[in-house]
């Protein structure tokens, strides 16, 4: 394989203290794991990918699970070690993604000492009863202490993370949710409709009828949330994000637009010109195989032209740049004066943008602008 650059750098923190019903990513409760152990394959993983690929990354982001359930020694033998094995003369964000209870004023003034230029915090809810659904550990105070912990330890950009549309949320429980999450004046806000993911006990509960899906609160919620971020000066730049003016997400950004990424630790997943890779969901096995100098990798495959495709028309279309008019095929393209005359999408010359009224509708129009795969 040809050696080529990549500058996006994802790592993946399986632990979480309690597990949220919701919740379809690969993580689980710290157990007996050895996580001296784990910090060390993390950066084994890294020395072995070096051998192939060129990494200097401008954006380093860590996700899960909850990086913040490392302890301040985990996380300080972890960052180290990254500073050490790559060129950081390139970084622009170092992102790493956070929940209440799990920052103290000590750990949030190591994470700046660290370097880290942005933490987004897993909130979710504003109120309890919602929170309680959610299966959250944490009490609505208790968040907004967190928020002001970071912010008083310097970090310099902070993101919220928000659900919508949970059931027996009323519009006037999210609307008032979004008022305290101004009140905070946080530099991001990732808003998230509530869906309901495979293997999770939440798709079980709306299977036998307990919790619902209600398509009118998920438009109502989600205009709403456009209405009140935008006149409160946030762009929206992509379906669930919202950013001050030069405060956007850099490591999402890049994703969105297709480039390249290494992803480190259990189930993480990575993309090197077309080929993805996923690594193994299993902690202790991923643990092992790094021991033994094995990369972790379970699942290998070649993107076909038609699902990079797919792929680029359904992300892009979710952004503010909009959907390169490259990416429609012309057995697709008499589809746009109708979506045109519903007033779902506007065009330039040289991109296809939603409208206000496309944007709770995003994906259907990717549906309608995705070619059939070629038999
Ligand atoms: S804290 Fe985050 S990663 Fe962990 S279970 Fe809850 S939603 Fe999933």
């Amino acid at each position: 394989m040809h050696r080529s650059l990549i500058q996006h750098l994802y790592l993946h923190i399986p632990f979480c203290h309690r597990v949220c019903p919701y919740c379809s990513f690969y993580k689980h409760t710290p157990g007996n794991t050895d996580m001296a152990a784990f910090v060390d394959a993390i950066l084994n993983e890294l020395t072995l990918h070096q051998r192939q690929l060129d990494l200097r990354p401008k954006t380093i982001y860590f996700g899960g699970g909850t990086p913040t359930a490392l302890s301040r020694s985990h996380l300080t033998t972890l960052i180290h070690g990254l500073r050490q094995r790559l060129d950081l003369s390139d970084l622009q964000e170092l992102c790493l993604e956070a929940n209440p209870k799990t920052v103290s004023p000590a750990k949030a003034t190591l994470l700046r000492d660290l370097g880290v230029t942005r933490v987004s915090l897993g909130v979710q809810a504003w109120d309890q009863p919602t929170l309680t659904l959610l299966g959250r550990d944490h009490a609505p105070d208790e968040a907004t202490e967190t928020f002001h912990i970071l912010r008083d330890a310097g970090i310099p950009a902070l993101n919220l993370d928000l659900m919508f549309s949970i059931p027996h949320q009323t519009l006037d429980i999210w609307t008032a949710g979004l008022h305290h999450s101004l009140s905070l004046k946080p530099d991001h806000l990732s808003c998230y409709n509530l869906t309901y993911e495979e293997d999770t006990d939440f798709l079980q509960r709306h299977q036998t009828g307990e919790l619902d899906q209600n398509q009118d609160r998920d438009a109502d919620h989600f205009g709403t949330t456009i209405d009140l971020l935008e006149a409160a000066g946030y762009e929206h730049y992509e379906t669930s994000n919202f950013a001050l003016p030069g405060r956007r997400s850099l490591h999402n950004q890049a994703y969105w637009q297709g480039a390249d990424y290494l992803g480190l630790g259990p189930s993480a997943s990575s993309t090197h010109q077309r080929t993805r890779w996923k690594n193994i969901s299993d902690t202790t096995r991923y643990n092992e195989l790094l021991s033994q100098n094995r990369v972790p990798i379970v699942e290998s495959e070649d993107l076909t032209d038609n699902q990079w495709l797919m792929e680029r028309i359904a992300l892009e279309l979710r952004t503010a740049e909009g959907l390169s008019l490259s990416r429609i095929a012309p057995s697709i393209a008499h589809w746009l004066p109708t979506l045109q005359t519903e007033n779902l999408i506007h065009l330039t010359p040289t991109h296809l943008h939603l409208t206000r009224e496309g944007k709770p509708l995003v994906d259907q129009i990717a549906e309608t602008l995705i070619p059939e795969e070629p038999k």
